[in-house]
């Protein structure tokens, strides 16, 4: 019997971690779900891996933080050998608004979390899996567009995430590890009120061509199909899921 793919998803509690948590468990993975405060949420999203007949469990781990990140990677390897990793736990910081108006606490929380928490995991995942293993990068629209006047700051972080991607999948492709990156556009998540914009969903949708913000499962099935077995000769790719913004 050949064992179920182990697949880690950070910031699985909520949004568009939540989502592929319950696709990829549906799709037959077992599940380390990290996250950071909300344990509710947590708790919840595993209650339907198990539902889903996977094994599963949830792991309080700061992906800023290198201890906590090897004890989350340890936590996976409880389930067996880690076959995929999705780098999705990110942040905005506090609020929107121009550079010039930003706290530098801000400022470093966003590097932090999404720069330094992202390429924490893949070292993680880099050292730990092997042949036909692979990561998804969660990267964002903003890192071609910008966001000026809102988030240049996050955008930069994800643009050093398309970076991260095109690096890694050529460092990893000889050991037959594959790398990926998925672009969302607008999605309709908790993140908005994060950074004090709970109505981003509604007030973005005239500017996003097809007329409307994304759902977390849109976002979900393009990281569940680049973690899969068909996309077996992609790597290095950026996959952008965001209504033709
Ligand atoms: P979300 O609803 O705000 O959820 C964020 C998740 O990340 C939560 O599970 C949260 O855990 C976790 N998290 C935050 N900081 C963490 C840390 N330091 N350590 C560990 N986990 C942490 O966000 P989302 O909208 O689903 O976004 C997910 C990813 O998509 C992010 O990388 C984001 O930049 C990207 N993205 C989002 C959008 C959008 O419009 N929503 C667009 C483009 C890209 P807790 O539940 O414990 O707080």
């Amino acid at each position: 019997m050949t064992s179920s793919p182990v697949t880690l998803v950070t910031g699985g509690s909520r949004g568009i971690g939540a989502a592929t948590v319950r696709q990829l468990a549906a799709a037959g993975h077992d599940i380390v779900l990290g996250y950071r405060t909300d344990h509710t949420a947590a708790r919840t999203v595993l209650a339907d891996v198990h539902a889903a007949g996977r094994r599963g469990t949830a792991v309080a781990a700061d992906t800023a933080d290198p201890t906590d990140v090897v004890r989350l990677f340890d936590a996976a390897e409880e389930l067996g050998k880690l076959t995929g990793l999705v780098n999705n736990a990110g942040v905005g910081g506090s609020r929107t608004g121009p550079l010039t108006d930003l706290a530098f606490d801000d400022l470093r929380h966003v590097v932090d979390v999404n720069l330094v928490g992202y390429l924490l995991c893949a070292q993680q995942a880099a050292r730990r899996m092997t042949t036909g293993a692979a990561i998804v990068n969660v990267s964002s629209g903003a890192a071609t567009l910008g966001g000026p006047g809102e988030y240049v700051h996050y955008a930069a972080t994800k643009a050093a995430t398309d970076a991260l991607t095109i690096g890694l999948a050529k460092e990893l492709a000889p050991r037959g590890i594959r790398v990926n990156t998925v672009a969302p556009g607008i999605i309709d998540t908790d993140f908005h009120a994060t950074v004090g914009n709970p109505d981003k969903a509604t007030t973005a949708a005239a500017r996003i061509p097809m007329g409307r913000a994304g759902t977390p499962d849109e976002i979900a099935a393009a990281i569940v199909w680049l973690l899969g077995p068909h996309a077996s000769y992609t790597t290095g790719a950026n996959l952008r899921v965001s209504g033709g913004l």
